[in-house]
């Protein structure tokens, strides 16, 4: 008989982005006159590169012609696309990787949440909270997360809060974690960590024998100096940290899908018996089973953000983000909130006043100003309180929800 693999009745269904959807257009059809802003998005908005754009219409080119036809191409990823991220994204940071280090495939979603298939069942997960629920689900459907509490936590998950109380800097753990997830800059809460405050997990890391799963998606948009790019800009990290980038927020992949995995050969964990084992090698084993590679069109529009006119062409895209999360900032510290994020991150994570709940905040923009964002305690306890609007829409529309927010007698 066949059975189930139960783990996945553990899950509730994810009702944050439906939630939203229902009361949204409950709202509309009672009021069809009024026109609603959504910076609930989190999907980019602005078309690719024209650089991309270019080198993906050579590719199907390519394909038309038997000298030039693409087949199954490697698992990893093409070496043109692995030797420009390399080439691109770290050389020029200082950190030193070789291509074979790096993993192309469809995504970064994709690739956190895989990454557990080269980790032992009993090892122990840890996450920020608030975080992006990729992490914990795919640790529930492993059997991982152990069981779910009644305080909404899952039993074998360390959380560990990240508010306003501690500046959204994690605290370490006390005890033992084997896996920690951590996402710099960070989704939800747009808030990134320093050079110093990342450190301490490295350390924390290496002699807890952890592994630490970094998602850098928005890398592209830090403007600090403070701030790491790659977690292999700090000293240790290249033996125990896996390193996971995605097109998508940088240069409008959302629906192309390419991102990558780096895992540095000296990333290592060991066997019950003691023995130590290469991550690297186990990944690219479980990438040539389960995955065939991203397309050869996509490979090329990906590695056409690394030529010159790509470049330009991405920084301004993600400038006119930027100029969204500073209009955002600032019409919202004019309008009396606190809000935090949106300077090195496409998102903004408000405080809502007078301590009111984060459905509540959501329903009121909606019915008083028709402005839609995401109830921060949609992504964990510690969101309660919290609510976060994104830089991805017009220009045009978010200058007109800053206005209807200003004016707003709440
Ligand atoms: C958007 C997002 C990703 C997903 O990226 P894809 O490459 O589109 O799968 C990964 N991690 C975080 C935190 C994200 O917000």
């Amino acid at each position: 008989m066949a059975l189930v693999n139960e783990h996945f009745l553990k899950l509730k269904s994810n009702y944050l982005f439906s939630d939203i959807a229902k009361r949204v257009e409950k709202f509309t059809s009672e009021n069809p006159d009024k026109k609603i802003i959504r910076l609930g998005i989190g999907d980019v908005t602005r078309p690719l590169p024209q650089a991309s754009i270019e080198a993906m219409h050579r590719a199907v080119d390519d394909l038309s012609r038997s000298e030039t036809f693409h087949g199954y191409g490697p698992e990893q990823g093409y070496d043109f696309l692995r030797e420009a991220i390399v080439e691109h994204d770290f050389a020029p940071r200082g950190v030193k990787l070789a291509a074979d280090e790096v993993f192309v495939s469809d995504g970064a979603k994709s690739d956190t949440g895989n990454i557990g298939d080269i980790l032992e069942r009993s090892c122990s997960v840890g996450v920020t909270d608030p975080v992006y629920p990729v992490y914990i689900d795919s640790n529930v459907m492993s059997g991982r997360a152990g069981d779910m509490l009644s305080d909404g936590k899952w039993s074998n998950v360390t959380y560990f809060p990240c508010t306003a109380e501690n500046d959204f800097c994690p605290a370490l753990p006390t005890g033992q974690v084997d896996i920690i997830y951590l996402c710099y800059p960070n989704n939800p809460t747009g808030t990134t960590l320093t050079h110093e405050q990342l450190k301490r997990w490295v350390d924390y890391a290496i002699a807890h024998n952890s592994i630490i799963i970094f998602d850098a998606a928005y890398e592209a948009f830090i403007s600090r100096s403070e701030v790491p790019h790659s977690i292999y800009e700090i000293e240790g990290a290249r033996r125990v940290a896996i390193e996971i980038r995605s097109f998508s927020k940088t240069a409008g992949f959302t629906g192309v899908r390419c991102g990558y995995t780096v895992v540095p050969k000296e990333v290592i964990a060991t066997t019950a018996d003691g023995r130590e084992v290469q991550l690297n090698g186990l990944w690219n084993r479980r990438q040539c089973t389960k995955f065939n590679g991203a397309s050869y069109i996509t490979q090329r529009g990906a590695a056409a953000i690394y030529t010159p006119e790509g470049r330009a062409q991405v920084l301004e895209t993600i400038g006119y983000y930027k100029e969204n999360a500073a209009m955002m900032r600032s019409g919202l510290e004019a309008a009396g909130f606190t809000v935090y994020g949106g300077v090195d991150a496409p998102y903004i994570w408000l405080k809502t006043p007078d301590g009111m709940g984060s459905w509540e905040f959501f329903d009121r923009l909606l019915h008083e100003v028709n402005v839609v964002g995401t109830p921060g305690v949609g992504f964990g306890p510690s969101g309660e309180g919290y609510f976060r609007l994104t830089a991805f829409g017009r220009h045009e529309a978010t200058a007109v929800a800053m206005e209807r927010i200003r004016n707003w007698k709440l």
